[in-house]
């Protein structure tokens, strides 16, 4: 997220004095309800109903998990790369490469 729009988001929050209620409790239940909103889109359908809807609700789910983020003093970035790091040791590319099979499947045919 460009520091524009960082800065942005701190603002509505700050203009509205809403940070108040932005505990680490309430901002988990924003993003889960945030991601069923975005999840709605694809209710009864293999496509999308609507794109617009699509970005609409992916940006409360980014906006939200970048005030977490931000309640947590956690480096957007650096918890990314962590996971990322994580994540590759996880999943092999040589290994995991075409399959969407969990890691426990792959691992306990080996
Ligand atoms: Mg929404």
């Amino acid at each position: 997220m460009k520091k524009e729009t960082y800065d942005r988001l701190m603002k509505f929050r700050e203009d509205r004095d809403w940070a108040q209620f932005h505990t680490g409790e309430n901002l988990a239940k924003s993003i889960c309800i945030e991601a069923s909103e975005l999840l709605e889109v694809f209710q009864w359908t293999k496509e999308e109903k609507s794109i617009e809807k699509v970005k609409e609700e992916l940006a409360d789910v980014i906006m939200y998990a970048t005030l977490m983020a931000d309640h947590y003093h956690l480096d957007i970035d650096e918890i990314v790369n962590t996971k990322l790091d994580a994540n590759e040791k996880k999943y092999p590319a040589e290994l995991v490469r075409g399959s969407s099979k969990k890691y426990t499947e792959y691992r306990n045919k080996k």
